[in-house]
């Protein structure tokens, strides 16, 4: 009795404790640093992602990558999250998060090999990443001026598939960021990307309110109505959603006139409900039927069906249309207004274009592009590219980019940590060298020469910290002048959530996972 084994887990459970727990997590990280890295910077490769479907998506977007992968992994799934997390709060710099952290938790395992403990790594790189954002902060530079801006958009979009059109588009997208723009705010929530394939992405331009991919529901209604007043509706006009469950006995064919008027009867009455409000122009979430759509036609209302929720949303907002959701309490002050709503053709694509809005803070990016794969691909660069904008127009601070502002932490960071006693030292030493993964990844992947490069981009950084590395010449060359910007916040995002992450890792020292969780 006194032998008998007692289980506390279920049969099956894994269980990998201390070191083999933390070295599993650690070459995870690695690993998916490891297939990322190839993607950053203007020369990065792109990744062709095909899921469970057949759906092949081709990106070099770090946060799509990861959230395309299907990564079991549990520490790699948390890297995942940071860089998710990442693009939601600053829209970019995903590759970048992953890419650091994945060397951060490398430096890690070399220190842990030399016996520092992992409290002692923990604590160094937390001070370490403290000192990096006071750092940067000091080495920013003040920006917001429409040219910084349009360098930003530029720098985002580098190396994402619309290189021979970014100069066109970052002037579409800092134009949209700044229409929208309201007390040194912009929030790119406001602007909609709509993709139109067929066309070259230098045909893409900026529309002023809301475009939506919808004609309305007949060749008949009208196409074109200024002073529009906008019904939104989430209430179908359909027989079948009136009689749910009736059951009906009809012995006559009188009988049965009279259940077909009486339908009839019922959809005019909805349709009287729409004109009597006065609307000329209705945007419903839900269905439509054949006799209603009879009756709005002839009504003269300018109908659209089961439109999008999010496009309801932006109608919302910038026509101040109120949505209803049971057709009764439709009623003039439910409605919204625009100065033009016109049906209009591109390629061979239909488009409503919602223009004169109440709220002039709404505009669209009709994005053209040869293929849906152009579209797909450039519309996240423009979304990166919305971000970085956003990003500096409200906090109106840059870095330089190209792995001058890296190459410059690492120099200040390693004098900094000659300062701290003990055994932190070392961990912010390796903290500091870390950092020089982004310039050497950007030298990898343009194919330079790694170890000149970078010893010629450490010596010309004696003499200036805007120095990085032109990815298309091999040259040292002053980033600033060759345009390459990124927002502060974007970089000190970057810093604190690829800190915050191997933190979490280095201190995991026991995994249990259920029968076949990692497998
Ligand atoms: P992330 O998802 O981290 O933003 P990117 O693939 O967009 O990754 O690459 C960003 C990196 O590329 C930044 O370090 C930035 O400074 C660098 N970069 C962008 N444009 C250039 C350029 N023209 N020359 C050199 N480096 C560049």
């Amino acid at each position: 009795m006194a032998n008998q084994p007692i289980f506390i887990l279920p049969e099956g459970t894994e269980r990998y404790s201390k070191r083999d727990a933390l070295r599993m997590n650690i070459t995870a990280a690695k690993v998916l640093a490891g297939i990322v890295r190839t993607t950053l910077g203007p020369k990065g490769m792109d990744k062709m992602l095909v899921n469970s479907l057949g759906d092949v998506t081709v990106t070099n977007d770090g946060a799509t990558i990861m959230s395309e992968m299907d990564i079991a992994q549990p520490a790699a799934r948390m890297l995942v999250e940071t860089a998710k997390k990442q693009e939601e709060i600053v829209g970019d710099g995903t590759t970048s998060v992953v890419v650091i952290a994945g060397e951060l938790l490398s430096k890690a395992e070399e220190l842990l090999d030399d016996g520092i403990a992992t409290s002692v790594v923990v604590k160094g790189f937390r001070n370490a990443t403290e000192k990096a954002v006071e750092l940067l902060q000091g080495i920013a530079i003040d920006a917001d001026d429409k040219e910084t801006l349009k360098k930003v958009a530029v720098t985002a979009m580098s190396g994402k598939g619309s290189d021979y059109a970014k100069e066109h588009l970052a002037d579409l997208v800092v134009e949209a960021a700044l229409r929208i723009e309201e007390d040194g705010k912009s929030d790119i929530e406001n602007i909609n990307i709509q993709r139109v394939s067929g066309d070259s992405v230098e045909d893409s331009f900026l529309a002023e309110g809301i475009v939506i991919d919808k004609a309305p529901l007949s060749k008949a209604m009208p196409k074109d109505i200024k002073n529009a007043k906008i019904a939104i509706m989430k209430y179908p006009i359909e027989l079948k959603d009136i009689n749910t469950d009736a059951k009906i006995d009809i012995t006559s064919p009188d009988q049965f006139e009279m259940f077909l008027k009486n339908e009839e009867q019922m959809i005019r009455d909805l349709v009287d409900k729409v004109v009597d409000s006065g609307a000329n122009v209705l945007f419903c979430q839900k269905g439509i039927d054949d006799m209603a759509e009879h009756y709005l036609k002839k009504a003269g209302i300018m109908t659209f069906k089961r439109v999008k929720k999010s496009d309801m949303e932006r109608i919302a907002k910038a026509t101040g249309a109120k949505l209803v959701t049971d057709i009764e309490d439709l009623s003039e002050d439910k409605l919204g207004s625009a100065g033009h709503v016109y049906l209009d053709k591109l390629f061979d694509h239909e488009l409503t274009f919602i223009e004169e809005c109440e709220n002039p803070k709404a505009s669209s990016i009709v994005l053209r592009g040869s293929t849906r794969y152009v579209t797909e691909q450039i519309s996240r660069a423009i979304d990166d590219a919305l971000g970085v904008v956003a990003a500096t127009i409200e906090e109106g601070k840059v870095l330089i980019g190209g792995g001058a502002c890296e190459i410059d932490l690492v120099k200040q960071l390693r004098d900094y940590g000659e300062t701290v006693n003990g055994r932190e030292q070392l961990a912010i030493l390796k903290y500091a060298e870390a950092l020089e993964v982004i310039p050497r990844t950007l030298v990898e992947n343009a194919g330079l020469d790694t170890i000149n490069l970078i010893a010629d981009l450490k010596a010309a950084h004696e003499e200036s910290n805007l120095i990085g590395i032109n990815v298309f010449t091999g040259e040292v060359v002053d980033m600033k002048e060759a345009g390459v910007i990124e927002p502060l916040r974007v970089k000190i995002q970057a810093l604190q959530s690829a800190g915050a992450a191997s933190e979490m890792i280095l201190r995991i020292d026991d995994m249990i996972a259920a029968r076949n969780a990692l497998n």
